[in-house]
């Protein structure tokens, strides 16, 4: 795998198919602005709040593989098999709720009008007396109904290009 790649998390998520990646890090930053300092704040307490959990049970592990191995532990060398064990659950943990924060953030962005029972985003579909039908899970939305107005469908940025090519097909 590409050191690219795997920075580029965002490929793992379906909300950013079709945009490019300059386009996925321009969201990404509107998401990060949005959220202000929520976005790192929320992440780090859950991690933190993970992290004294696990420690309860790499301090249970520590002590296990040291039984095991016939080693003594010292307050040292136990301090340091539970860093080993919480620092990475902490590094994943504080990742994984960030990511899924700003990939939410995203996904609100791009589907200023999604679907209400699938989520599909119902931009630029043609919009017949108030109704619109998702050509996802094929529901009639009635736009009134569900607080979406008909600018919201107006294709704009951000916007992937190939939904636009998808719809036109379908149309
Ligand atoms: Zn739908």
């Amino acid at each position: 795998m590409r050191l690219p790649r795997l920075l580029a998390y965002y490929r793992a998520y379906p909300e950013f198919d079709g945009y490019s990646d300059e386009q996925c890090r321009k969201l990404l930053l509107q998401a990060r602005l949005r959220r202000g300092d929520a976005a790192w704040v929320l992440p780090l307490l859950a991690a933190g709040g993970f992290a004294a959990a696990w420690s309860v049970i790499a301090l249970g592990l520590v002590r296990i593989a040291a039984a095991l191995l016939g080693l003594t532990l010292t307050g040292e060398s136990t301090l340091l098999g539970v860093f080993m064990f919480v620092t990475p659950a902490f590094i994943v943990v504080y990742s994984w709720v960030r990511r899924s924060m700003l990939v939410r953030s995203v996904r609100r962005l791009v589907n200023r009008a999604a679907c209400p029972f699938c989520e599909f985003s119902l931009v630029g579909l043609p919009v017949k007396i108030n109704t619109v039908r998702c050509p996802e899970c094929g529901e009639k939305v009635r736009l009134s109904e569900h607080g979406i107005r008909h600018e919201d469908l107006r294709p704009g940025l951000p916007y992937p290009p190939s939904s636009a090519g998808e719809w036109a097909r379908r149309a």
